[in-house]
């Protein structure tokens, strides 16, 4: 396909897509001259790659690339997104409860219209976050506002950082992956079908998010733990600010991004008569598996070519009529401690740009309906946190001891009901416990679990073995509360001025989408009368 380049209409524009070995596709004169030839382009063309994706269907693992190339002319400069503003009115201020990403990109796209964000966030800065990372993952010892899903960041910053979503009509995804790119990650990941920056370097690109919002006159406020909305007493209702640290903050409008793992704002709502909601969320396990056997099953050879990246799968099938899938996959990653009070098992998922731990693991998971937390209906909106809230606690009873080691048991142990007498090595740094995974599991999540592990050992050779471990519990996928809004305005049904935004307030499920949502968020707020005209 030929075109002239709209940017710069003197460019020839060739689009092409070739399919190479893996070994060829990273080389780059390499690659760029089997581009050029597919172009019939001359070598003093310019390629540009614009996606990459790897094949694995057949037994040659084909690496695929769709390219342009520039027969004459250069690709257009795209100017950065936040270079060049000015600085934020200090008049105009919005709270933004939660620096993960809905929030980091809420503030993001404020200062864009010249809006002064003032982040609040229970947790500490990146780098002081490590430190009670490492309590948890050496001693046992959960930080209540410092931990995997708290402090600068939110859940995303220790994670795997992948980016991929299926949210693609919630907004310019692009512009998100632009953000980052801008902010220190990778350009790879504007070009490849699974991007992921890895734990190692999301916390810089998260850094440097945060400096951008200081240097345009935004502010950004640790340690600061919001614990009361401050709501106007006569009228209609409207909120005001917020009580954070003993202190009142006033603003225009605030946006909660609190994440799914704030279950004091839940409390907070109900407290103050904020309309919230039980929603349907999903609960299981983190299977994990040695990295070599995903490899060689996915790659069909014994060894997988130093060119590719750790394999990965995902699977997804009916049990009894409700889904079961695998969600959050860590290829070469390890298993966390995600529990944010003591007392609770919770684990999770995440990797280093390299992808180059013994393990792949993933997480595993049943959807969960109303009618599984009908027994803790008395606890109104609250129902069904209340039901994830006791099989964590039943996670950590189990074990006894005090700690973060997590309660396991191999997949064909869990799948014939038998207690594992001994369990396979693992990346899980607390340390695991051999405990039958029927007894903390609610049965109607154990038996869709069994049965589906059994339905996609059909699917995927090699997948039930014996080396393959369960560890509970997988319970934080999703927010089992809605903070509900309108529609059109984002606004809260019942709080003028309140903006429920990011995973825990229901209306999103990963990095991109809680990002697009934060976006979206701020422009609506641009859009309303709460915000005086500049
Ligand atoms: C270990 C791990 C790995 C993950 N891996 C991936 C991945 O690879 N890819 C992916 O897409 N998703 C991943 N996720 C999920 C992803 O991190 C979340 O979907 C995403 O971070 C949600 O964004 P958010 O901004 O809505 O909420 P969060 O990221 O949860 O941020 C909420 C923030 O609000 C703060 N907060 C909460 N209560 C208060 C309060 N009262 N006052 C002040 N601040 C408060 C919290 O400290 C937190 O920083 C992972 C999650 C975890 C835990």
């Amino acid at each position: 396909m030929q075109r002239a380049e709209p940017d710069s209409p003197s460019a020839t524009v060739r689009t092409v897509d070739v399919a190479l070995d893996p070994a060829s596709a990273s080389n780059r004169s390499e690659l760029e001259s089997v581009i050029r030839h597919a172009a019939g382009a001359p070598a003093t063309s310019t390629v540009v790659l614009r996606k990459r994706s790897i094949d694995a269907r057949s037994r040659q693992v084909l690496v695929r690339i769709r390219a342009d190339v520039y027969v004459d002319g250069m690709p257009s400069t795209v100017p950065p997104i936040m270079a060049e503003l000015p600085p934020a009115d200090p008049r105009r201020r919005v709270i933004v409860i939660g620096s993960g990403p809905a929030g980091m990109f809420a503030a993001l796209e404020l200062l864009e219209h010249g809006i002064t964000p003032v982040v609040l966030e229970r947790g500490k800065d990146v780098r002081a976050r490590r430190r009670d990372l490492r309590a948890i993952q050496q001693f046992g010892v959960v930080h209540p506002h410092s931990n995997y899903c708290f402090g600068e960041g939110g859940a995303g910053t220790y994670s795997d950082g992948k980016l991929y979503t299926r949210s693609h009509k919630r907004g310019n995804i692009e512009k998100v992956l632009r953000l980052l790119v801008e902010h220190g990650a990778s350009p790879d990941i504007l070009v490849d079908a699974h991007p992921h920056i890895g734990s190692n370097k999301l916390w810089l690109v998260v850094q440097a998010m945060r400096q951008r919002v200081l240097e345009l006159g935004g502010e950004v406020h640790f340690d600061t733990w919001v614990s009361d909305f401050i709501l106007s007493t006569h009228g209609a209702r409207r909120i005001r600010g917020v009580v954070a640290n003993d202190r009142e903050w006033l603003a225009d409008a605030v946006i909660v991004a609190t994440g799914h793992s704030a279950r004091d704002i839940y409390h907070l709502c109900v407290r103050q008569g904020v309309h919230i909601e039980a929603k349907p969320f999903a609960l299981g396990v983190r299977i994990e598996h040695p990295q070599a056997l995903i490899d060689s099953v996915q790659y069909h050879r014994p060894q997988r070519d130093e060119h590719l990246p750790a394999a990965s799968y995902s699977l997804v099938c009916q049990s009894n009529g409700r889904g079961v899938f695998s969600f959050c996959m860590c290829p070469g990653g390890i298993i966390v401690p995600a529990a944010t009070a003591a007392g609770e098992i919770v684990v999770n998922g995440m990797s280093m740009s390299r992808r180059d731990s013994r393990f792949a693991n993933s997480g595993t998971v049943v959807a969960i309906e109303e009618q599984d937390w009908q027994t803790y209906a008395s606890e109104g909106p609250l129902a069904a946190m209340a039901y994830q809230a006791d099989v964590e606690r039943r996670a950590f009873d189990a074990v006894a001891d005090g700690t973060q080691r997590a309660p396991a048991q191999r997949l064909t142990d869990f799948v014939a009901r038998r207690q594992s007498a001994t369990l396979p090595d693992s990346s899980y740094i607390p340390g695991l416990a051999p405990v039958d995974l029927w007894s903390i599991l609610p049965p109607a999540v154990s038996a869709r679990l069994a049965d589906a592990v059994t339905q996609w050992a059909s699917q995927m050779r090699g997948y039930l073995t014996a080396d393959a471990v369960m560890v509970a519990t997988e319970s934080r996928t999703s927010a089992p509360v809605r903070i509900p809004r309108d529609r059109t305005t984002l606004e809260h049904v019942g709080v003028a001025g309140l903006y429920p935004c990011g995973e825990g307030a229901g209306y999103a499920g990963g990095i991109v989408s809680a990002a697009l949502d934060g976006q979206n968020v701020a422009r609506a707020i641009v859009a309303s009368n709460y915000i005086r005209k500049p």
